[in-house]
């Protein structure tokens, strides 16, 4: 049986970040990532080669090794005004300290490390005369292909430091021992247990239903968290172009005006591909971009999102978000639903001839249709009403060519309760977006380095 100090489940950014840090204060640790996805190199989506998707045991564009952000855009968000909540958790200057901590680690595996883009106060105040919030942070764009080789190499590092990288190794099941804890775990047909004083889960969003398993089983106390539903939108590149060449992503946040809720404008992507994200057999919208000047689009995309916070007992927040999405791939004769601001505004379907007729032309292949026939009203009314507002900032957003995409949801992980130092149990940390508590790279990467420092006393 194999006897490890420390076996990390999930090989995403915040796996990857405690492996380098647990390395870095004590190289005589013995150290295991268990990822149920490929090597990285061997990560491919049938879906992504313009086919549909084939439902794979394990999705290559969320899962293995490098997680969810091995295709991203590679946005480093160099701050804590989003993309998670370290900076309540460990207070301000802490959580500074371990995001720039990521982006220095970083920095030692990329070439060519691109600048910062600095937050804009001329921007800020022309969002505030607009009623709008433009939130503030300082943001490093590897771009995809930047951003994939980094991980390459971090990877390669990790393994010349001796941290065993098991791919297609599933972690099904934790149990107590005297001297830590037992794994069970299943590697294609076979079955093994692997035993290791400290157990870091970090399964990122897509191992919710495991966390949720292991908080039952270990008696953890879970918050319930919210669902965030909305859309993709898509619109020539020029009409943005005054935010993104200073600030690079903006990131704006809007109270609506007939429901009085937060909507937020968010994963902006300059020159950009829409994409199509595939999780558990249900498709939605995403986007991404190249940094490379070669591989840019003439379009823009960003997401319009509203968050949903449920009151009293319900629990299921996510199942709640997935069946929208399920439905919208039913009337999308089983993908996303594109429409045509101008075409949603007069209550009418976009169909094949109006889209081919469009001045912004599609990056994604979806089907052209009617969003309002399963987008609740509320939800629907909210998006209308923030790209409305936005227009007043971006002339040209609320454009009629302007396309959106059915539908984007964000899934929040349930938040369980930590002992302050992100440990569920003795000696079991549970640590990036499968915490409830991130939703980017940094954050979960700096999760990963401080839980590191943690465990080997730094
Ligand atoms: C298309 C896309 C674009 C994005 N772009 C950006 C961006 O530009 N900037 C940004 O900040 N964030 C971005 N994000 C979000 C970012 O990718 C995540 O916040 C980040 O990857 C979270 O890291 P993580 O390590 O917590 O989890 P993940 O990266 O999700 O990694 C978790 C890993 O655990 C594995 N796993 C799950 N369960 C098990 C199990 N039982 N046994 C073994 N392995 C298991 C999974 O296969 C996965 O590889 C993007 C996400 C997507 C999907």
């Amino acid at each position: 049986m194999m006897k490890y100090d420390v076996a990390i489940i999930g090989g995403g950014i915040g796996g990857l970040m405690a492996a380098y840090q647990i390395k870095k204060n004590d190289p005589s640790q013995k150290v295991v990532i268990l990822e149920r996805g490929y090597e990285q190199e061997k990560r491919k989506c049938p879906a992504g080669a313009g086919q549909k998707c084939v439902h794979c045991k394990v999705c290559s564009i969320s899962g293995g090794f490098a997680g969810a952000g091995a295709f991203s855009d590679g946005k480093f968000n160099l701050g804590t005004a989003y993309g998670g909540s370290i900076g309540e958790e460990l207070g301000e200057r802490v959580a500074m300290q371990y995001i720039n901590e990521v982006d220095h680690v970083l920095e030692g595996f990329a070439d060519d490390y691109p600048p910062l883009y600095q937050s804009s106060e001329a921007l800020k105040l022309k969002c505030l005369q607009n009623n709008l919030r433009l939130l503030d942070m300082n943001v490093r764009h590897l771009g995809t292909d930047r951003n994939y080789k980094t991980m390459l190499r971090l990877i390669e590092h990790l393994k010349e430091q001796g941290v065993e990288m098991r791919a297609r190794t599933e972690c099904q099941d934790i149990d107590r021992t005297e001297g830590g804890y037992s794994l069970k775990i299943e590697c294609g047909t076979k079955k093994e247990t692997v035993e290791t004083t400290h157990v870091i889960i970090a399964t990122g969003r897509s191992g919710a239903d495991f966390v949720k398993k292991m908080c039952l089983k270990f008696g953890v106390h879970i918050n319930a968290n919210a669902v965030d539903i909305g859309v993709r939108v898509e619109m020539k590149d020029v009409i943005w172009r005054e935010f993104s060449s200073v600030i690079y992503e903006p990131k704006i946040l809007y109270r609506t005006k007939t429901f009085e809720d937060r909507t937020r404008m968010f994963c902006f992507n300059q020159g950009g591909l829409v994409s199509a994200e595939n999780n558990h057999g249900v498709i939605t919208a995403n986007g991404h971009s190249f940094a490379e000047p070669e591989k840019k689009t003439e379009n823009c995309n960003f997401a319009i999102l509203y968050s949903i916070h449920f009151e009293g007992d319900f629990d299921k927040p996510t199942e709640y978000a997935e069946n929208i999405a399920r439905n919208m791939n039913f009337a999308g004769e089983g993908n996303i639903i594109v429409q045509r601001f101008g075409d949603l505004k007069r209550g009418r379907r976009t169909n094949a001839h109006r889209l081919a007729a469009n001045s912004v032309i599609p990056t994604l292949e979806a089907f052209p249709g009617d969003l309002s026939v399963v987008m609740p009203y509320r939800a629907l009314t909210n998006i209308i009403e923030t790209l409305e507002a936005l227009d007043k900032v971006a002339p040209g957003t609320a454009n009629d060519d302007t396309l959106l995409y059915g539908c984007e949801n964000k899934y929040y992980s349930i938040r369980p309760q930590h002992d302050g130092n992100f440990a569920i149990a003795s000696g079991m940390y549970l640590i990036g977006d499968g915490s409830g508590i991130t939703r980017g790279l940094s954050q979960s990467g700096a999760m990963g380095l401080y839980v590191g420092d943690k465990i080997t006393n730094h």
